[in-house]
Parts: structure tokens; C-alpha cells; sequence
């Protein structure tokens, strides 16, 4: 239930600048997790009112990553839904009309200053050791000349009459807030080309769209005395506020793309082979505390626990290292059928080719060894090549002359080998060992490498297996005349 008795109901707001940053996937997650907790609704609202730096391009990688990391919203862009449209600069008009109706109650004014006089204001109250607020000149003019001064047509902005009190917030994460009388000053609602501010059309959608819990990113916290202010000012009933804490460079600045820092972008963290559930999990524990020592929540054990009471105050450090383990134990845990599906488009072509079944059977067998899905081209390689290519640490291994008998006599022994299992070729292996006398590291790595050209991989019955009596007798027989 919403703070006002009504239904929950949550939006992402993105501005399509950019690709989608971990923060924003991280804020989708949690008004996602809430909304569906809570039996709500998820609004997914454009804020592309900044026509210079929106494009298209980067609204359809935002909602492309979206889609990936699985969240579903009930309305938006391409749902539709009752309160659209859900692009704001599709909903000027809506603007337009609040802020004349702002402007005919005396809560805002026209203001005729330029920017550059602005500018040159805000340099002299800042050297004067002022805050650096509009000073309020426009505010006053008499009505007359304010009028005719728009009748004439002379450029000008529609500026808030902020009001001069004190408000407080209680926020559902960082509790009782509180914005004393002059931290903002007048502030502009429509700029002098008619488009609104983010404040603006932010306060004017919550309201339109029935929001009833604003959960998003510490860094708007400056943004809410304002947003409060509208809401009251256009007759409305504030939402819930919820203000996560940022997630941070390890120097504890806020993310962002740098040098020698972890990559940002969802994209970038999605082309590098991490599934949409390791990267969900990772980013929700960032800031939510489950209450127990659990390090990986999937999607429905989030959906048991999660509450924004359970979100911590202080920002986290994000770290790479942490997230490719939680990507690496959901690789090493899941089937082949849940592989071949996270894996799809980092399947080389020769595993495309495999009959189904094979190729869940293969995924299952390498997947100790992937911590990102773009591990796997390198890991499948050996088997679905005639010859694998040997990696350098693998070369040095069969030098040996009794490596290279050992290959010649497994060879043969699996060649006659009644039944082919991998039963079968683990005894096989030992017996040869045996009588050799090689065991351990001595009797395996030269079979390991002689099968695949790695010194590491799975276990070699499952190997032998994946790989067919066939290509081992040939592979085995190339390692014992020198020629891998
Ligand atoms: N468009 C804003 C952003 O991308 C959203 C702010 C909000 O959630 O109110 O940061």
C-alpha cells in the first residue's frame, strides 16, 4: 500500500544519455523487487527532456539491457499503459498547462534574465560568500509590466516562487530529513525554449502517474526539497522517498568509467560473458542486507526478504573480483540446458553445430573452469577442433620420452578397450600407469595435454568421453610420435 492508502506504484526514470550505468541497473532491481513484493506496479518513464544529449540509440540500449537483466516493467514506452505516454518530451503539453496554472496562482513567474547576466550574478554572490541562488529578481516585478513584457514577446524562462519555510522528509532509508528554509532558491520550471526541467517534469509525472514510492539513487536527494515543493504547489500528495546510497570507486568517489577501475555499463559487464543473475545478485547485496551471511540471493529468495529497511545508509565499493565469483559458483552450478541458454551468444560456431543434448553434456563438463561465459570459446575449443592448438605451459609436457610412451600405450589400450565409459577409460588410464610406473601428476598431465593441449580441465574420463574413442586414440597417438 502506497503512504496515501492507494496502490503501489513504482517507476525507473533513465534519461537515455547513455548506456545503463550499475547504479541505475541496481535502482531498476530494488523498485522492481519492491513493486513486486508489494503486489505494485513498475512504470518505466523516459526522462529524455534533454533533447541535446537523448538519443534514441541510447533509449533502445537502455531498455535492451533492461530486457537482459530480466526486468518487466507494466508500463512504459512499449507497454503502453494508462498513463502514458511514458516518453516525457512526448508529454510537453501536460507540462505547459501545470506551469500555467502555477503561473496563475502566483506560484511561479516569468524571469527575463539571460544567462549570462545570470552567470555573472552567481559569480559575485559566490565571491561574496552567498549561495549561489537566483537572487530573486524577477520575482517581484509588478504584474503589468510582466505582462506586457510577455505580451511583447521578449525571451524568458518560468521561474518557481520557492516558498519560504522549512521541509522535512521521512525518508524510508536515510530516515528523518531535513532541507532548511533558503537551500534552494527560485528555480526554473520551463526554460525559455518552452521544455521543462528534470525537477519539473519529474514532480509533475510523480503525480500524474500516481507514484506512490520514489526509490532511487542518493546522489537526487538535493532534488527532493524541490520535488516536494511542486508536489504541493500542484495540489498533489508526495510520494514515499527512498534514497539508496551510491555504489563507489574503491577511492570511494562515485562510480564511474576511469582508468584502472571496473567497467560501468551493464553492456560492457554483459559482453564479457557475466549472466544477468550473478550481476542482480551482486548489485542488490551492494546495498541490501539480507540479515544472514548469504552472498548470492537469487531473484525469488529477494522477492522473500526484500525491504528497503534492509538497505544500508553508507555507499559500497564495487569490486569486479567479487562479482565474477558470483558468476563463476551460478556457472559452476547450473545444468547444461540453463548453460546452453545463458551461453547462447557465446557459443563459437563447431558447439552451435552439436546436437542439443551433446552440447549440454559438453557445457556441464567445462563449466568448473568458466568464471565468464567468454571463458567458453577458449574452453570448448579442444573438443571441437580435429587438433587443439596447445597452450605454451602445455608444450614442455610431453617432452619426456616416458610421457610420450605413455601416450603410445594408452593409445592402444583404449583402442581395444571392450566398453567404452568413462568407467572404462579411468581404469584403462591407471592400469597403463601402473604398469609403467607413472602416477599423479606424472601419469595424468601428459594425458590431460596430449587430449586437450591444457594443463587444466575437466576431469579426463569426462574428457575421453566428451571426446569420442576416436579423436583420443588419434590425439594420443600424435603425442607419442612428437607431433601434438
Ligand atoms: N532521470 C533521472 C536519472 O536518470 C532519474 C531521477 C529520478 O529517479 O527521479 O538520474
Amino acid at each position: 500500500m502506497s503512504p496515501a492508502g492507494g496502490a503501489t506504484r513504482v517507476r525507473f526514470a533513465p534519461s537515455p544519455t547513455g548506456w545503463l550505468h550499475v547504479g541505475g541497473a541496481r535502482t531498476a532491481y530494488f523498485n522492481w523487487l519492491f513493486a513486486r513484493r508489494h503486489g505494485g506496479a513498475v512504470v518505466l518513464r523516459i526522462e529524455d527532456t534533454d533533447v541535446e544529449r537523448s538519443s534514441a540509440a541510447s533509449e533502445q540500449g537502455v531498455l535492451d539491457d533492461l530486457a537482459w537483466l530480466g526486468l518487466d516493467f507494466d508500463e512504459g514506452p512499449r507497454e503502453g499503459g494508462p498513463h502514458g505516454p511514458y516518453r516525457q518530451s512526448e508529454r510537453l503539453g501536460l507540462y505547459r498547462a501545470k506551469a500555467e496554472a502555477l503561473l496563475a496562482r502566483d506560484a511561479a513567474y516569468p524571469c527575463f534574465c539571460d544567462d549570462a547576466d545570470l552567470e555573472r550574478r552567481r559569480q559575485i554572490a559566490h565571491a561574496a560568500g552567498r549561495p549561489p541562488h537566483y537572487d530573486g529578481r524577477c520575482r517581484d516585478l509588478p504584474r503589468d509590466e510582466r505582462e506586457a513584457r510577455v505580451r511583447a514577446g521578449e525571451a524568458h524562462s518560468l521561474r518557481f516562487a520557492v516558498p519560504r519555510r522549512e521541509w522535512t522528509l521521512q525518508d524510508l532509508v536515510r530516515g528523518e530529513v531535513t532541507f532548511p528554509e533558503g537551500v534552494v532558491g527560485d528555480f526554473v520550471l520551463l526554460r525559455s525554449n518552452g521544455l521543462p526541467t528534470y525537477n519539473f517534469a519529474c514532480a509533475v509525472d510523480d503525480a500524474a502517474m500516481e507514484i506512490s514510492h520514489v526509490i532511487r539513487a542518493e546522489e537526487h536527494l538535493p532534488n527532493t526539497p524541490r520535488q516536494l515543493m511542486l508536489c504541493e504547489a500542484l495540489g498533489g500528495r508526495p510520494p514515499a522517498y527512498a534514497h539508496v546510497p551510491l555504489i563507489l570507486n574503491r577511492d570511494r568517489t562515485k562510480m564511474s568509467k576511469r582508468e584502472g577501475e571496473a567497467a560501468v555499463a551493464v553492456g560492457d559487464w554483459r559482453r564479457a560473458g557475466v549472466v544477468a543473475e550473478a550481476l542482480l545478485s551482486y548489485l542488490a547485496l551492494l546495498g541490501f542486507h539480507p540479515g544472514d551471511e548469504r552472498e548470492i540471493l537469487t531473484r525469488a529468495e529477494l522477492l522473500e526478504c526484500f525491504a528497503l529497511e534492509r538497505v544500508g545508509r553508507s555507499g559500497s565499493i564495487f569490486d569486479p573480483d567479487k562479482l565474477r565469483w558470483v558468476n563463476a559458483h551460478l556457472l559452476h552450478h547450473a545444468d547444461g540446458a540453463r548453460l546452453a541458454a545463458w551461453a547462447e551468444e557465446f557459443l563459437p560456431a563447431g558447439a552451435r553445430a552439436l546436437p542439443r543434448a551433446d552440447l549440454e553434456r559438453l557445457l556441464e563438463g567445462v563449466r568448473g573452469n568458466l568464471a565468464m561465459l567468454a571463458d567458453l570459446a577458449g574452453e570448448l575449443e579442444p573438443f571441437l577442433v580435429e587438433r587443439p592448438a596447445f597452450e605454451p605451459a602445455a608444450v614442455a609436457v610431453l617432452d619426456p620420452a616416458p610421457a610420450r610412451a605413455l601416450c603410445g600405450e594408452l593409445a592402444a589400450a583404449l583402442e581395444s578397450l571392450a566398453e567404452w565409459s568413462e568407467e572404462g577409460v579411468k581404469s584403462t588410464i591407471r592400469s597403463t600407469g601402473a604398469q609403467l610406473g607413472l602416477k599423479g601428476r606424472d601419469l595424468f598431465q601428459p594425458v590431460r595435454v596430449a587430449l586437450t593441449g591444457r594443463v587444466h580441465g575437466p576431469e579426463l574420463p569426462l574428457v575421453a568421453s566428451l571426446l569420442g574413442r576416436a579423436r583420443c586414440v588419434s590425439r594420443l597417438r600424435a603425442a607419442a610420435a612428437g607431433r601434438p
